[in-house]
């Protein structure tokens, strides 16, 4: 069995509760929802309930996290982007009248899943770049900056509330999961990284995990891939394809393993020259190999 660093305290969230969520206010009539690993967030107007995703992870604790708040019923479904671990339970809030937004992108993605019947299409979508709306007496601004994540992902600024929402960007206090959440385009998911931290915020809801983050989560998580990048391009430049090659017996004629075992000698590298970061994130021991993976393919290829 593969041994993990226990998860560093300063990283936990909350302990769940039998119920399987917790409920946490974030002020301005916002709430933050979480189940450990997975998270939402959703925002009561004088009507109803906007809510921002409906994971399959959270699925019936989202609706039972949602009355212990409120009675008033959810009015609008805003899709963060396509994938299913986020918007997979959105059937179970689909009925008449229910208004669901998402980039247009992201209305493509789930058309093109057509076996999938969970994700019921947006009812609303834009193109280009930003949407401002106004839900009953509440601002809310969808902006589409770029692949980060997957094409038509959404950053969803609440202004008055300070609140930003940006699923699959990073989780505070932890490392990137995987590929840097399997991002799209990783030149793109650096530069998330400075969008966020132009928008006017105090609480940052990121999807993954069991807490909600601050501006200077997103800065420790820059700082962080920006080590990473810094690694990954040292060892592009000082580990040999042919040694690489010639180290681990390859044959001469098998260019595929030859790039392999090259990749992986550059993310053992990479890994030896990155400095601790175990006392600032969880999980780097888990994903620290996926992640330079990662950052020196797009420092190679992008
Ligand atoms: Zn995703």
């Amino acid at each position: 069995m593969t041994e993990f660093a226990p998860v560093p305290d300063f990283a936990l969230g909350p302990d769940i509760p039998k119920s399987g969520y917790v409920v946490t206010d974030l002020g301005g009539d916002a709430y933050f929802v979480t189940q450990g690993m997975i998270n939402t967030m959703f925002l009561v107007t004088k009507k109803g309930v906007v809510l921002v995703d409906a994971s399959p992870f959270l699925a019936d604790k989202l609706l039972a996290a949602i009355e212990e708040v409120t009675p008033k019923p959810v009015t609008h479904l805003i899709y963060s982007h396509a994938h299913a671990d986020h918007i997979g339970a959105a059937h179970l809030l689909n009925r008449e009248g229910l208004k669901i937004i998402s980039h247009e992108i992201t209305g493509e993605f789930i058309k093109q899943a057509k076996h999938d019947d969970r994700r019921p299409m947006p009812t609303e979508t834009f193109s280009g770049r930003r949407k401002e709306m106004d839900i009953d007496g509440v601002r809310f601004v969808l902006d589409y900056t770029g692949d980060w994540h997957q094409a038509g992902n959404l950053f969803i600024h609440l202004r008055e509330q300070k609140i930003l929402a940006a699923m699959d960007s990073f989780a505070p206090k932890s490392a990137p999961f995987f590929r840097l959440y399997f991002s799209a385009h990783v030149p793109a998911y650096f530069d998330a990284m400075d969008q966020m931290l132009e928008y006017d915020f105090e609480t940052i809801v990121t999807g993954h995990m069991a807490l909600p983050g601050t501006p200077e989560d997103v800065a420790t998580n820059r700082e962080y891939i920006r080590d990473l990048r810094t690694a990954a391009s040292e060892a592009l430049r000082t580990v040999d394809m042919k040694q690489a090659a010639a180290a681990a017996k390859v044959a001469e004629n098998n260019k595929q393993a030859e790039i392999k075992v090259w990749m992986d000698a550059v993310v053992a590298r990479a890994a030896e020259l990155m400095p601790s970061w175990d006392k600032r994130l969880g999980g780097t021991d888990i994903f620290l190999a996926d992640n330079l993976n990662a950052v020196a393919w797009s420092v190679f290829i992008d």
